[in-house]
């Protein structure tokens, strides 16, 4: 362990930011001076894959360090589930969440071990405990006129009604994060906050104008089509493309001056060198590089290579170019920090690579939505259950990536020379193809060995209830 007497730990994660967009990566934009910054004053990890190509698979692995399609696909952070900030709160520290995301809903456990969480849902789905009759048909009216948007194909335009009231920008969100800090007096912290900002280059909302390159009508028009072309599954013109990068990258601008200002803020506070520092992302954004936008339904590097910093006290600053999973950042985090990991993390301390070992955790993503098979979700609680039936699992080593699925014909790239995956070796690579393909199915075959324990020990426990009170007072 590297401990140091309880620093304070400042996890921001950046919804959508994908590992190319940074200076270090040559990114010819320069949006990210700050983070860039960062990561040359700390650990800058180069080949950083999230485990999941959309929010809240990505978000879950990264807090309980355990794999999405484990618990039967259950995105909840359920009472088998430990969330990581819960160790930090059983240590004393003072733990505050902010990520104004409604998929990331105290509903969904999300909230577990926060002092404070903010998570944004309490602003549109007002909760009247007194007239829970009230409540059902508040929440009745929502989800038809939600529908009805659908149908008419006017769902950016519920987004944007939704997110009036709940989105909250970078700028706002680090200035509660600081009033959050300085209020608390010489209590360690343990603060995550996660910047949404670029998850929205669909919606027009308000990004100050000194961010934003483009017309505002331009804007909505953009969005509109847009919103036209993931419903219909259509190609968008170069020039749009282009523009939504425009838009993209001015959201990670706004992010970028965001921490640059709240890591000024910890300086002022004296207490930017004792804070552990970690930028990472829940997973990045498809501009049309396989034929479709957004994320989620793929495992290419635009959706699953991420940013990772780690700023920390304890090491020197260092280039780690070896492949990582995000399932390792939470024991990496405890370990920096001197508290032990929970027996049900699965994942191993990143530490390690800058000894040599390379005792890390082999890089595995998942994927359970396709175009077609969409997750479970409840509306009212938010609580999301990945479709198994949609399952996808890639895995990364020695510059090669092998993507297995359940539905369509499994593909294998060679990552250093076509790091864009234009070339499917599937074929032409047999004998690695079995060899990558069979600890997939080993990972696999974990999964299914995890989720039948998981299922007798409910039985079990579900059996102990029932004789109890079926036993005479
Ligand atoms: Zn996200």
């Amino acid at each position: 362990m590297y401990r140091t007497n309880n620093n304070n730990v400042l996890l921001i994660t950046v919804d959508c930011l994908r590992a190319d967009r940074l200076g270090t990566s040559r990114y010819s934009t320069n949006v990210t001076r700050n983070i860039d910054r960062i990561a040359s004053e700390g650990l800058l990890f180069t080949q950083a894959y999230s485990v999941a190509p959309w929010t809240t698979p990505s978000l879950v692995s990264i807090l309980t360090s355990t794999y999405p399609l484990m618990f039967g696909g259950n995105l909840s952070i359920t009472s088998n589930r430990t969330s990581v900030v819960e160790v930090f709160k059983r240590a004393g520290y003072k733990t505050f969440g902010l990520t104004y995301h409604p998929w990331l809903s105290k509903a969904s456990g999300f909230g577990k071990g926060f002092d404070t969480y903010k998570d944004g849902t309490e602003t549109y789905l007002r909760h009247h405990p007194k007239y829970p009759l009230l409540d059902r048909m508040i929440f009745m009216v929502k989800s038809f006129v939600m529908r009805l948007f659908d149908r008419l194909g006017l769902s950016l335009a519920w987004q944007i009604l939704r997110s009036k009231g709940s989105f909250v920008d970078a700028i706002q969100m680090t200035d509660e994060a600081m009033k959050l800090i300085s209020d608390l007096g010489k209590q360690p912290f343990f603060l995550w906050i996660h910047y949404l900002d670029p998850h929205w280059v669909d919606i027009p909302h308000q990004i100050p104008a000194k961010f934003l390159k483009l017309n505002r009508i331009r804007f909505a028009l953009l969005s509109l089509r847009r919103e036209r072309a993931l419903r219909t599954r259509s190609l968008l013109s170069n020039k749009d493309i282009r523009d939504l990068i425009t838009i993209y990258d001015s959201e990670i601008a706004l992010v970028d001056y965001a921490i640059g200002k709240l890591l000024y803020s910890l300086s002022n506070l004296g207490l930017l060198d004792n804070t552990h520092i970690i930028i990472t992302s829940d997973h990045g954004e498809q501009f049309q590089e396989h034929s479709d936008l957004h994320h989620g339904y793929y495992l290419y590097q635009e959706l699953i290579h991420v940013p990772l910093i780690i700023k920390t006290p304890c090491f020197k600053a260092a280039v780690v170019d070896y492949p990582i999973s995000l399932i390792d950042l939470s024991p990496t985090i405890l370990d920096l920090v001197g508290l032990k990991k929970p027996p049900n993390f699965l994942g191993k301390c990143l530490m390690s690579l800058l000894r040599n070992r390379k005792d890390v955790s082999p890089v595995f993503s998942e994927e359970g939505e396709t175009r077609h098979l969409k997750p479970e979700v409840d509306l009212k609680s938010g609580i999301i259950k990945l479709n198994l039936n949609a399952k996808q699992i890639c895995y990364v080593r020695n510059g090669w990536k092998y993507i297995y699925t359940d539905l369509h014909k499994n593909e294998l790239y060679n990552l250093t020379r076509d790091p864009l995956e234009k070339r499917n070796l599937i074929n032409d690579e047999q004998i690695l193809a079995t060899k990558m393909r069979e600890v997939i199915i080993k990972h696999t075959q974990f999964i299914n060995s995890f989720r039948e324990t998981e299922r007798q020990r409910v039985r079990k426990r579900i059996m102990k209830l029932k004789t109890a009170i079926s036993r005479p007072p």
